[in-house]
Order: C-alpha cells, then sequence, then structure tokens
C-alpha cells in the first residue's frame, strides 16, 4: 500500500479519500488554495500544503503546484477525487511521468472516455447498448446531418464531444431547427470545452437515469457492483440518487452489470468506472462512461457493504480485488440526498458563515458532509456542503429514515436545498419510484 497519499481535491470528497486513507494507515496529504485553509480535512490530515489563489485555475487545477505538492511532501500516489482533475488525462499522464501514482484509470482510457464519440464508438464494439445516434461526430455538411436527423427521427439531441457537468447539450423538435442547433452547440462548445466536435442521438422522452458502478484491478478481475438510479436532476444535474434502481428485476439488473463488466474486460480497464445509461420501456441506452469515483458512491456502499474509495486505493497499488462477483450482494435500500448551499426559491449558490451545525444520526443514516459549525462556505466552488444517505431494508424504510434525518439536520446561517429535498421525498410520484429525468424540473414548474 502507498505510504503517503495526497489528495487533489477539497470538500466532502477529500474528507471522504482522507477516511479511508486513515482507515487503511495511509499517512495524508491535503492541498487547498488560501480561502481553503478551515476545511475540515486540512485540519486533520497529517500534513497540508497550500497551492495557491481561491480561482480553482490557481489551485485546484494547477497541475505544476499539484505535483510540487506531492515532491515536497514525498507523497507516493495522488487522489484526484471527482470534478477538478479527475478525469483530466493529461494531469494522469503527468502524475505518472513524475514518478507518482494516478489513483485512477490509464491516462489513455481517461482520454478515450472523456471524448464521449470514441466511447460510444468503444462500447458499440464492446457490445454494450447506446442511444441511436450519429456514432460518430457531425461534420460540416448539411445535407448529411438532415439525413442523420431523418434516420434517428426527432426530437434529437445535439452534444458536446467534450461536453460534461449537464452542459453543451440541445434539444431539436424539428428540422427548421437543426442546423442553428448545431451551428450554436458547436461554438458553445468550442469555447466551453476547447473542442468544438458535437454528435447527434435520439432524444430519448421518458428515460430514467440508470448507471452501473463497476471494479477492475490490474489483474484482469472485474466485477459489478450493481446499479444506480439517479433521474431526480435538475439542469442535468443529479439530485437525489438511490441504489439499487426500482423496479428492475434481479434478471435484467444481471444482464446490464454482465455486459458492463465483460465491457471494461474487453477495454482493460482499470480502477473504479461508473456506465451511464438511459433507461426507456425496458432497454438500456449508454450515454457515457465517468472514470472516477462519484458523487453518488455512497448509496451503492450502503447496500453491498464495499468500502469503495478502499478498494479504489488498493486496486493502484497493484492489488487484486478483495471480492469476487459472487461477494456482492445487495441488501436493502439507499438513498442519497445533495445537499446544497443555495436559496430554496431562485437556487442560486448561498455561501457564508455556518453559525450552526448539526448532523442527524440514527440506524442506517450516514451523513458525508466537511461542514462544522464555525465554519465559512466560500464563494469560489461549487455548492454541494454535504450528502445525507439513509439506508433500511425496503425503499419505504430508508425513505421514512431520510425524512427524520433530513427533518434534523441543522445548518444554520446559510440558506440550503433541505426544504426541497423534503418536498421530493415526500412526493407521490417519487415515493412510488422509478419518475424519469424530467419529474423534478416539471414538480418545480407546477409549484
Ligand atoms: P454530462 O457528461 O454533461 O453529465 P450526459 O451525457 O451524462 O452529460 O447526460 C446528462 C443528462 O442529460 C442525462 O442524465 C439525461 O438527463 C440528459 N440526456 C443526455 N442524453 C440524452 C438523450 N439522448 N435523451 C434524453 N436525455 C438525455
Amino acid at each position: 500500500m502507498p505510504d503517503k497519499i495526497l489528495i487533489a481535491n477539497r470538500g466532502e470528497i477529500a474528507l471522504r479519500v482522507l477516511r479511508a486513507c486513515r482507515a487503511m494507515g495511509i499517512k495524508t496529504v491535503a492541498v487547498h488554495s488560501t480561502v481553503d485553509r478551515d476545511l475540515k480535512h486540512v485540519r486533520l490530515a497529517d500534513e497540508s500544503v497550500c497551492i495557491g489563489g481561491p480561482p480553482s485555475a490557481e489551485s485546484y487545477l494547477n497541475m505544476p503546484a499539484l505535483i510540487s505538492a506531492a515532491e515536497v511532501t514525498d507523497a507516493v500516489a495522488i487522489h484526484p477525487g471527482y470534478g477538478f482533475l479527475a478525469e483530466n488525462a493529461d494531469f494522469a499522464e503527468q502524475v505518472e511521468s513524475s514518478g507518482f501514482v494516478f489513483i485512477g484509470p490509464r491516462p489513455d482510457t481517461i482520454r478515450l472516455m472523456g471524448d464521449k464519440v470514441s466511447a460510444i464508438r468503444t462500447m458499440i464494439e464492446a457490445g454494450i447498448p447506446t442511444v441511436p445516434g450519429s456514432d460518430g461526430p457531425l461534420g460540416e455538411d448539411d445535407r448529411q446531418c438532415i439525413e442523420v436527423a431523418r434516420k434517428i427521427g426527432y426530437p434529437v439531441i445535439i452534444k458536446a464531444a467534450a461536453g460534461g457537468g449537464g452542459r453543451g447539450m440541445r434539444v431539436v423538435h424539428t428540422e427548421s431547427n437543426l442546423l442553428s442547433a448545431v451551428a450554436m452547440t458547436r461554438t458553445e462548445a468550442g469555447s466551453a470545452f476547447g473542442s468544438d466536435t458535437v454528435y447527434m442521438e435520439k432524444y430519448l422522452e421518458k428515460p430514467r437515469h440508470i448507471e452501473v458502478q463497476v471494479m477492475a484491478d490490474t489483474h484482469g478481475n472485474a466485477i459489478h457492483l450493481a446499479d444506480r438510479d439517479c433521474s431526480v436532476q435538475r439542469r442535468h444535474q443529479k439530485v437525489v440518487e438511490e441504489a439499487p434502481a426500482p423496479g428492475i428485476s434481479t434478471e435484467v439488473r444481471e444482464k446490464i452489470g454482465r455486459l458492463c463488466v465483460d465491457a471494461c474486460q474487453a477495454i482493460g480497464y482499470r480502477s473504479l468506472g461508473t456506465f451511464e445509461f438511459l433507461y426507456e420501456n425496458g432497454e438500456f441506452y449508454f450515454i457515457e462512461m465517468n472514470t472516477r469515483v462519484q458523487v453518488e458512491h455512497p448509496v451503492t456502499e450502503m447496500v453491498t457493504g464495499v468500502d469503495i474509495v478502499r478498494e479504489q486505493i488498493r486496486i493502484s497499488a497493484g492489488e487484486a480485488l478483495s471480492y469476487g462477483q459472487s461477494d456482492i450482494v445487495v441488501r436493502g435500500h439507499a438513498i442519497e440526498c445533495r445537499i446544497n448551499a443555495e436559496d430554496p426559491d431562485t437556487m442560486l449558490p448561498c455561501p457564508g458563515l455556518v453559525a450552526n451545525y448539526h448532523a442527524p444520526g440514527g440506524p442506517g443514516i450516514r451523513m458525508d458532509s466537511h461542514l462544522y459549525s464555525g465554519y465559512r462556505v466560500p464563494p469560489h466552488y461549487d455548492s454541494l456542503v454535504g450528502k445525507l444517505v439513509a439506508c433500511g431494508d425496503s425503499r419505504e424504510e430508508a425513505l421514512a429514515r431520510l425524512d427524520v434525518a433530513l427533518s434534523e439536520t441543522v445548518i444554520d446561517g446559510i440558506k440550503c436545498n433541505i426544504p426541497l429535498q423534503r418536498d421530493i421525498i415526500n412526493d407521490a410520484a417519487f415515493r412510488q419510484g422509478g419518475v424519469d429525468i424530467h419529474y423534478l424540473e416539471k414538480k418545480l414548474e407546477l409549484a
């Protein structure tokens, strides 16, 4: 095992990685920007290094500063968390060429999956079902573009190959809007992601977002940890996640899981990964693969009992997976609410001083948060301040525990989305299970 790990992230995920390291007896190095000195994990880490100013470009995205911090502290490996540089193949490459272990997939795999067009092509070859689409980049030829859309059938969605975070997508309902939508998405993608490559997919009207967690070691072993349903979204961003996905039969679950495992083996995948699918009328359609730990990994941990971050670290050290597929048993149900520092009405970020913080507790409750009383949420980063997860023998039990836990949580001083979360988990349609990806936005429109 590595003797010392540098955590190249902040907030709740930095704390989550730190906890895994400490439980494994691995020393930790926290890196932080000048406004993040008081982050909880910085205080708990064995060492800490200030890597730059508040803007992410000066600190958490500053590759030379991160590599130097690893050098001066004699760290052996770097954990990227999620966001920031977690899916940046150049960073992974620099980490490895500087003599450190990158806790994640090989740089070439990150590059392959980071381009959604090459990811889709790879998946088609590996036997994974994908959304009917252009199956390649859209060229400059207008006629060809119109032909592709006619073949797929409207509505279609134009997506940036390098897109992420729910940005760089445009839905087109009629042919008259097609070419201007392609041009606009291309321009936006060029300035936002540095690549103007776009592709086309059938726009599925009422799908659910269901994803499969996988892990693969360097000895050729790969397993899946079943699925999560992340259909409760706003602006293509997940708000509530659960495991397992409601209403999916064991047979279907095992079949899609098996396909993902086979794909991992076909491409020689290493580390954690998530296959993201849209699910409609009983069919799965691959949309993208995430090559890192996901925000929503705790729901899978709660129902399988697997410490996913620990396994990720073990894999990076060349260890074989601790589990075979038959060891993975899904037990009960877990649901996660993302707690964001935002105004519940306007949904705009709401940073500031947390005057008072009380985390909930009780059976089946897990709160992953870096908050504490007296902590100031800075305005420079993502508004996620915690993840409240509840599990139970049944979905109903998890929901009942989650509702109590949300009602107990005290975050005074800043506004957060707990009222919205309570509203969602008490909504009749959500309680039934299996809402589609438009459920939350429709609910908010009606409110
Ligand atoms: P990102 O990398 O930005 O997260 P994804 O490709 O994973 O982008 O898509 C994010 C979300 O956008 C999906 O969960 C879904 O809500 C919506 N979406 C993406 N592709 C389609 C599609 N073909 N049809 C309908 N909705 C889609």
